[in-house]
Order: structure tokens, then sequence, then C-alpha cells
């Protein structure tokens, strides 16, 4: 092992680097965790993380490193989680002023599971608001910087855990994926992400957002890093009644096979022609790359995709609007003071408590849930996203994988999009909403720059068949090197 303060470099590595650094005893994981920890603090300015878990993360490398070490690939590897898992004895805040002082009795299934993994949590990452928003902006604890251009949004909900997986202090990080917040961040700043299908990873111990749509995947550099995370983090979990009772395959095992004759469907309604040229360009190259690789391409129809972004701003607000009353400023979380009766208390806690894109979300969702509407907004979203959901089945009836732009831009600069129309913030995510509603994985890998900007190109797949999107991502990977870019920052 390396003598007290030697300064091997971690950044950036994967974490098969990582394991064989471990394994050749080139470092210990107590040594790799403290450098991890040093590497966060020096790049302190991207205000990637919430909370940092520091001594706790180093006595578990210890133990590790002296008689606990797991059979698993993750045994000692530094990770990251987004502040909306809970963590037991580790403040989680969602980025909200409510949650700000917010210490869990327990922690969440995907996260427990990295964990008995062997997997040090090094601390918890910033994000939007309870995960609502496109640009960690709406966070509580100031915005998070791209890696790729200071001043610059990393995408959201996600966007801390992205923008610490981009600028290399960790190799992977947990996120959570509603309408797009795993994929879009990951695009923005030139990773990789997976929104897994909906039930595959346990959601206990997850802050709900939009329980029907939510859903916890892992952001890192590779295909086969998320690889390695989605195999610990997927399961069954009693504790959740939407997990998915059905066996867990090795998702590494599928990975490396070839994707001759695979079929890929291009969206007839994705008009990209009115997209930013560079964006097709990427697109197009993308395409000749699958084709070069033996993939055939097929146009195909989803007639209802237009419907995607009102449905889901229909149906997320309403689920935010009731599991966000929990919030109340009695049982845990930020208690007004000076009140008078309960009702003032309710009133004041909240209003203190939430911040103005968490608000106007609660007043939507109420709206479209109070009598008198609800037939008219909730149960139409409802039947028209049955309808985005028949398109998927039946589109994937003649194709294997289905491939989009992830976003339809690239990062852009602080407050340059949505402060006075929130509209322009919620097309983000016009590409990643309907793999939610229908409950589809899928997954972005980084395609080259876009205006010297990361761009994003996802891959949905059919139910569970994550196993053959990260087949898909991973061949693209070893046939390009777009994911192995990395930033300079030397703005840091
Ligand atoms: N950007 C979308 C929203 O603001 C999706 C967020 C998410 O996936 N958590 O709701």
């Amino acid at each position: 092992s390396c003598a007290q303060g030697c300064r091997v470099s971690i950044q950036f590595k994967s974490i098969n680097e990582l394991r064989e650094m471990l394994d050749s005893k080139a470092i210990s994981s107590s040594e790799l965790t403290q450098e991890t920890l040093k590497l966060a603090e020096d790049l302190k300015e991207l205000n990637c993380f919430v909370t940092m878990n520091g001594d706790a993360s180093i006595e578990k490398a210890k133990k590790i490193d002296q008689t606990e070490r797991v059979n698993s690939v993750l045994s000692g590897i530094p990770l990251a989680q987004k502040d909306l898992f809970c963590t037991e004895g580790l403040r989680t805040t969602c980025s909200s002023k409510i949650l700000s002082n917010f210490i869990p009795p327990y922690t969440a299934t995907a996260v427990m599971k990295l964990e008995s993994a062997g997997s040090i949590t090094i601390g918890k990452t910033n994000m939007d608001e309870f995960a609502m928003g496109s640009s960690n902006e709406t966070s509580y604890f100031g915005n998070v910087h791209n890696p790729w251009k200071k001043g610059y949004v990393p995408g959201g909900s996600s966007g801390g855990s992205a923008a610490a997986v981009a600028a290399g202090i960790v190799p992977a990080a947990t996120g959570t994926d509603t309408g797009g917040s795993i994929r879009q961040p990951a695009a923005h700043c030139g990773i990789t992400g997976i929104k897994p299908t909906y039930g595959r990873v346990s959601r206990w111990g997850m802050i709900a957002f939009a329980s029907s749509l939510d859903q916890a995947g892992p952001l890192a550099r590779s295909a086969e890093d998320c690889a390695i995370l989605l195999n610990e983090m997927s399961g069954h979990d009693s504790k959740d009644t939407t997990s998915l009772d059905i066996e867990n395959t090795d998702l590494l095992h599928t990975i490396n096979q070839s994707i001759k004759g695979l079929k890929i469907g291009i969206v007839k309604e994705f008009s990209l022609g009115d997209l930013d040229s560079e964006v097709q360009n990427r697109f197009e190259d993308s395409k000749k790359l699958y084709e070069t690789l033996g993939a055939k391409f097929v146009e195909i129809s989803l007639p209802n995709i237009s419907a995607s972004v009102p449905t889901y701003y229909s149906i997320a607000p309403a689920e935010c609007s009731s599991n966000l009353s929990r919030f109340d400023g009695v049982r845990f979380g930020h208690r007004a003071e000076n009140t008078g009766d309960l009702n003032d208390l309710y009133i004041k806690s909240r209003s203190e408590g939430f911040g103005d894109e968490v608000k106007r979300r609660i007043l939507i969702g109420t709206y479209a849930l109070s009598a008198g509407y609800y037939d008219a907004y909730y149960k139409k979203a409802q039947q028209v996203r049955r309808l985005i959901k028949n398109d998927f089945t039946l589109a994937f009836e003649s194709v294997d994988l289905i491939m989009t732009p992830t976003s339809p831009g690239t990062a852009f600069a602080f407050g340059s999009k949505g402060a006075k129309n929130p509209i322009e913030l919620y097309l983000e995510d016009l590409f990643t909403i309907s793999s939610n509603l229908a409950g589809l994985p899928a997954i972005s890998i980084p395609h080259g720059k876009v205006n010297s900007l990361p761009a994003g190109l996802q891959l949905i797949g059919n139910f569970l068949q994550e196993g053959q999107l990260l087949n898909a991502a991973h061949i693209f990977q070893q046939n390009s090197e777009f994911h192995l870019e990395k930033p300079s920052m030397e703005e840091f």
C-alpha cells in the first residue's frame, strides 16, 4: 500500500480501474476515500455536494481495508448519492429548506444495496428542490456549475450527481428520474445515465415526487460502470409494492455482444429539423456509427407523443401535491416560529419551507385533482398516458430500441431559461418524458459536442430490456471516445 501522503491520481478513474488499484494495493480504500474527499473539497466551487460524509466514510473504508472486504467489484469504492435518498444518520434535504435539518432514521433500499456491496457513500449531491426542475437552479443550496463551463447549468434534477461524476470526483453516483432527471443532466455533463424500467429499483426510502413515474438509476462515465451499479441496485423489495418481483439478470454478462441486425426506431413525430443544426449533425453521425456496427434503422410512429409533456405536467404535479402534503412542520423538517393555531403553523411552515417551483407544482396539482377539474385534467391525462404507452407497445413490435437526442439543446447559462416562462424549462424534457409515462428503460450516452458543450444520445428500450440498452451503449462506447473526454476545469 502507498505510504501516508502518497498522491496516486484517482480522478476520472473508472470503477474497474479503481478496483485494480485497490486489488494491487497501489492504494487502500481509506486512502482512496481521503483522496476523493480532498478532490471534492478542491472542487467545492462546483457546489455538487450538499452534505459530505467525511469521517463516517473514512471509518467505513478503514473497516473494508482491515476486515470487512466485501466480495463485490464495488467493495471500497467511493460513490455519491443524490440527496433524495434517505441515509440513516446523514442529513437528507432534497435540496429544500423544509428538510434542511432532516436526519433520516433509515437508509433507502437502493443505497443500502450499494453500501452492502461495500461501496462508500462520500456525500449527498445537490439537486433541484424535490427533483422538480431541469437545471438544478431550484435548489435551496444554490446552483451547481457544469464542469464543462462555469456559470452554466449541469442539467437537472440530478445535477449534483452528474457534475460530481463529470468532474471525475467519484466514478459513479445515484440519481432519480421522473421525467428525465438522470438522462438530461447526464447529457449536459457529457456522461452516461440510465433510467431503469419502472419497478426494477426499489423506491423505498426515496423521497417521493411523483410515485408512478419516479425511478432511481446510476450515472457514470461509461455504460459498463452504469451496469455495475444497476446490478447492485436492482431487485425486488417487499417494502415497495410497485417493486417488480423478477429474477435479477446480470447486466454485465450481456454487455459485450454484437449488435448486428439490431433494429433501431427513429420517431417520425420528433421533427429534429427544428433543432440546432449541430444537434442534428451529431444525431446523424451517431446513426452512421450504429449502421457501421450492423444496426438497421426503421422509421416508427408514436402518434400521441406530442401530448407527453402536457400529460406529464398534469400527472406529476397531481402526485406531488399529494406526496408533499406530509411536509407540514409537525413531525419533521422546518417549522415556522411564532405561529397561531394549527392551520397557521401548516401555512407558515410550508410557505417558508418550499421554494417557488415546488409551490407552483403543488398549486397546479391541487387544482388538477379538485372536484370539477379532476375529470377534465387528471383523468384525461391518465387516459392519454395509456395511449402513449400503447404507442410504444406497438412500436416495439417492429424495433428493438428507439433512438432520439436526449435533449433539444445543450447546457445553458444560469438564469437564461424559464425565468419568465417555466414552460421553456419544461420543454427540456421533450424527448425523455414519454419513457417515464410508459415505464420504459432509457439511457443517455455522450456523443460529441454541440457548440463546444456535450450532447447526449438517448436510447429507449422495451420493458426490462436494460441488458440490450446497456449493450448497445457499451458497443457504441467501445467504438468511439466521446465518453472518455474530460473537462479541463481550469476555471474552478
Ligand atoms: N424536469 C422534469 C420536472 O421538472 C423532470 C424532473 C425529474 O425527472 N425529476 O419535473
